[in-house]
């Protein structure tokens, strides 16, 4: 059995716990890798080489850190293939939607390799007679990162590059579902010539996040995951003094307008609901029909579901993949059958089709009549579950959202000019979509949502990114006439 360690101080290093959680392929049920999880001293050890590292990366030159930032991008689009293939194999999503993810976390190195740009300060020559002010902006020290299952390599990516570039080191926690990719990325990270220590893979599951979150070394948590951890992370962090960012859970909704062009919306909405079977956060999970436009929209999309090809994500014919573990996938077959208990009319039901094998296979659903008290509506589901909700009004709509506990994405689809601009400036989300289902903001803009879909004051990569892996600091200098100085006891005034 192949067994999946460390990367610390650039070398492969076993697990002392004698713990070890098992990895398995979603697509075949086969368990194929067994990975050793660390141990509070694996964490500790991961800790002081990333702190020995922090005394000499602070202080290379932005020019030797662009370099080597531009080697690992480069060696990153080099093995995309490498990278998709190990995403696929433990995640189970389809090759060229994990080739997709590898291609979105490139613009976060892309960003970074501009990091001469972001870092500059400001300057204010003469602020008194003699003085300048200027505004620098330095690193934060060893920061560690916190990482979900759904993109193993796009969302380490994330902040592996503003943090690095800002001259920290850095400790990236991978999920434990699907590890190797993430070691796959160290590797890489290396093999671009960046000095050992300066970033560490530590695998392991809640007994090294704790350690992380209260480690007085560290001074930056940067946690990607499920709400109710997503908490835990953010008040556990804070308490001990640390800068936190944790973005959380979603449940996106998607309004269409009676003039919305209903063969983009449907299109829009399958590809939204059910890529990567449902598994991610900015997945559409609620279709909000607004006035009658439901039922021929839900022809349309009950039509597209049809047509899907659902299988191995190795099979280049395979448009959605399996659901990441049996237990996941039991968890969403659960919630069908609690919707159509609750009244819901579901539309088009995957539990009706059989797979062969062993796979977490199940199939895309449509739930219709769908209303706010469900299960289905309250929980984030994370998987291959459409719901329709039907509105009178484009107000009714908003205020679904709005009531909605998280605000991650939101979109609406309509040709209304005047409508999408009311959206965009009243809906209650962080990242808007206007005839776009997946609002996933470029990486020179910053990700995170609103509500309880981010806890912490700072988005996740591009501008938010740097300024989350940096401090200012303030110089005041004096350099001319010296010789004139007396004693004065007042508070200093600029004249
Ligand atoms: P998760 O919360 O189970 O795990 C995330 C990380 O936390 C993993 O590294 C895991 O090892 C660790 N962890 C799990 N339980 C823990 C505990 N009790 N204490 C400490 N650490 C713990 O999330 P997941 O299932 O891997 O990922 C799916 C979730 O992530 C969904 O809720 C999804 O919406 C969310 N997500 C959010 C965003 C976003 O940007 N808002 C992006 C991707 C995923």
């Amino acid at each position: 059995m192949r067994q999946i360690d460390h990367l610390i101080n650039g070398v492969s290093l076993a697990a002392t716990s004698g713990r070890a959680s098992p990895v398995f392929n979603p697509a075949t049920g086969e368990r194929t890798a067994n990975l050793g999880l660390a141990s509070v001293e694996d964490v500790d050890a991961a800790v002081a080489a990333a702190n020995e590292a922090s005394t000499e990366w602070r202080r290379e030159s932005i020019a030797t850190r662009t370099k080597l930032m531009f080697r690992f991008r480069n060696l990153v689009e080099e093995h995309t293939d490498d990278l998709a293939r190990a995403i696929t194999l433990e995640h189970g999503k389809v090759l060229s939607d994990a080739a997709g993810e590898v291609a979105r976390g490139l613009e976060n190195i892309e960003f970074a390799c501009g990091i001469a740009q972001h870092l500059k300060g400001s300057y204010n020559e003469a602020a008194a007679t003699g003085v300048n002010v200027y505004t620098i902006r330095q690193p934060l020290g060893v920061v560690a990162a916190i990482t979900p299952f759904n993109f193993p390599v796009m969302v380490p990516l994330w902040t592996i590059p503003n943090a690095i570039a800002a001259g920290n080191t850095y400790i990236l926690k991978p999920s434990e579902r699907d590890p190797s990719a993430a070691l796959l990325l160290g590797e890489l990270f290396h093999e671009a010539g960046f000095p050992k220590g300066v970033l560490n893979v530590v695998q392991g599951d809640k007994v090294a996040v704790d350690r992380l979150l209260e480690h007085p070394t560290i001074q930056a948590i940067s946690f990607v995951g499920s709400t109710p951890v997503a908490k835990h992370v953010y008040e556990t962090g804070t308490r001990n003094g640390k800068r936190v960012q944790a973005l959380a859970g979603a449940k996106n909704h998607m309004v269409v307008l009676p003039d919305a062009d209903l063969d983009v919306a449907a299109d829009a909405a399958v590809s939204a609901a059910f890529g990567s079977a449902g598994e991610r956060c900015m997945a559409i999970s609620v279709l909000v029909a607004v006035g009658d436009v439901a039922d021929e929209l839900i022809e349309a999309v009950s039509d597209r579901m049809g047509k899907l090809v659902i299988g191995d994500g190795t099979d280049a014919a395979a448009e959605m993949g399996p659901l990441v573990t049996e237990e996941h996938r039991n968890r969403v077959t659960n919630y069908i059958t609690q919707g159509a208990a609750d009244g819901a009319s579901v539309v088009v039901d995957g539990r009706n089709q059989s797979f062969d094998g062993n796979g977490y296979f199940l199939a895309p659903t449509l739930i219709d009549h769908v209303t706010t008290d469900m299960s289905v509506y309250t929980d984030e589901i994370f998987g291959p579950v459409l719901s329709v909700v039907r509105t009178a009004t484009y107000e009714e709509a908003l205020q679904l959202i709005q009531d909605n506990r998280w605000g991650n994405g939101a979109a609406i689809f309509t040709r209304h000019g005047g409508a999408a601009r009311a959206f965009q400036d009243e809906v209650e989300a962080g990242m808007v979509g206007i005839n776009v289902p997946i609002p996933v903001p470029v990486g020179y803009h910053s990700f995170g949502g609103w509500n309880d879909s981010l806890f912490g004051d700072t988005s996740m990569y591009g501008p938010d990114g740097v300024r989350f892996f940096t401090r200012p600091k303030v110089v005041t200098s004096r350099w001319s006439s010296l010789a004139e100085s007396s004693v004065d006891l007042g508070f200093p005034r600029n004249d």
